[in-house]
């Protein structure tokens, strides 16, 4: 895979331009490390509640009631390693052999491979680009049966950067109402990262009578990058959360008792460096986005989030590389901009979806402007 790949070759010494980074270039506040290293110095080196310290439960909730208007007691907390293990006890505690797991592509890899692992079956329902890759009310509608136990939404979201609007996410919570059986999973982690001004807000807002089947998972990782404090938490039902607990009881335990102190640091203390780290993601999205339209052939929308551009490289499909190699897939088209101008992204198949690629505007712009060349380069390779 094009990561991999483009690891080994920058090891065998080529000059590769690497646009495939899932976490924010930007280095973790100042007062978040002092944060940690006063609480290694006051000795919190111990374990802690398995579920997370109850100061930093009070910190996430002070979060969801000033930022989202939500309102959750200490006992509907979980603290874990990364949002990731959030998701993961959320449905190894729920799925069963047989149920279904609605994730609309494109998504984040992780749900349907956590879904299967519970013996559960991914159910993929198509997000087109040209409804800018969001979930329609009536394909959720079709999706739904007996079987499902979770819908999970991710906006923004990563790959796509979709982003929905309050009325768009009314529209689907309209569509749970009429199927108590599905409870929601609402992957929040991008909620900071949005742009041209959007207001956030979490399906749950929107329609306050799914509480007792939704959860909110959200994390520091990428509001304060802080990918490697491996600090998540979820909100949801007490029940959820306690068999969630349980699970993470017996496997890894409490998440780091010092990345927790930091977190409180980070949810509490000043804001400054989200608001400056979106404003130069907004920069960057908008310098690519140019620079990607302007490469005859390729198209891209302009992403409402996260830091991710996916644009469509379905008119190179079908077309030669100078070696004679038709470009059947995404992969094939990735794998093109690597062998022919050491470019490193991640090909839409990883993602659930054909036809798409994507590049990380985590990077400096000087990155981002040899990137899209070299992709400039490639495609006119291609006859
Ligand atoms: N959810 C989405 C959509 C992500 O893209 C990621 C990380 O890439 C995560 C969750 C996991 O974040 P964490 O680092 O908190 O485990």
């Amino acid at each position: 895979m094009g990561r991999q790949r483009a690891r080994e070759l920058r090891v065998g010494g080529r000059d590769i331009v690497s646009l495939t980074t899932g976490e924010p270039d930007f280095d973790t506040p100042e007062h978040v490390k002092e944060a940690a290293i006063r609480a290694m110095a006051e000795g919190q080196t111990k374990y802690t509640d398995p579920g997370g310290t109850p100061e930093l439960k009070e910190a996430i909730r002070g979060k969801l009631r000033h930022e989202n208007a939500l309102q959750y007691a200490q006992d509907e907390i979980v603290v874990s390693t990364g949002a990731k293990q959030v998701v993961f006890n959320a449905i190894m505690s729920t799925v069963e052999e047989g149920d279904e797991v609605i994730v609309p592509a494109p998504y984040w890899v992780s749900y349907p491979d956590v879904a299967r692992l519970a013996g559960g079956a991914p159910v993929f329902v198509d997000c087109p680009g040209e409804a800018a890759f969001k979930l329609l009310p009536e394909a959720l509608e079709r999706a739904i049966t007996p079987r499902t136990k979770w819908l999970v939404i991710n906006a923004p979201n990563n790959p796509s950067g979709a982003f929905y609007t309050r009325e768009e996410l009314k529209a689907l919570t309209d569509v749970l109402m009429r199927h108590p059986q599905v409870a929601l999973m609402s992957d929040d982690i991008y909620e900071h990262i949005r742009y041209d001004g959007r207001e956030f807000v979490t399906a749950l807002q929107v329609e306050p009578r799914l509480r007792d089947r939704t959860l909110v998972v959200n994390g520091v990782s990428k509001a304060y990058a802080m990918t490697g404090w491996r600090i998540g938490y979820g909100a949801g039902p007490a029940a959820l959360i306690k068999a969630m607990i349980k699970l993470q009881s017996q496997s890894t335990s409490n998440p780091c008792s010092i990345s927790q102190a930091a977190s409180i640091a980070a949810l509490t203390g000043p804001q400054g460096s989200v608001r400056e780290n979106t404003r130069i993601f907004e920069q960057r999205r908008d310098r690519v986005f140019d620079l990607l339209n302007a490469i005859p052939g390729l198209s891209a929308h302009r992403p409402e989030g996260a830091f991710y551009a996916f644009p469509s490289c379905k008119t190179f499909l079908g077309k030669r590389t100078p070696k004679g190699r038709t470009i059947e897939t995404s992969d094939d088209f990735v794998m093109h901009l690597l062998e022919s101008q050491n470019l490193a992204a991640l090909p839409g198949s990883v993602y659930g979806v054909e036809g798409y690629f994507r590049l990380s505007v985590a990077a400096s712009t000087s990155e981002l402007e040899e990137g899209c060349a070299r992709i400039a380069r490639a495609c006119a390779e291609l006859e």
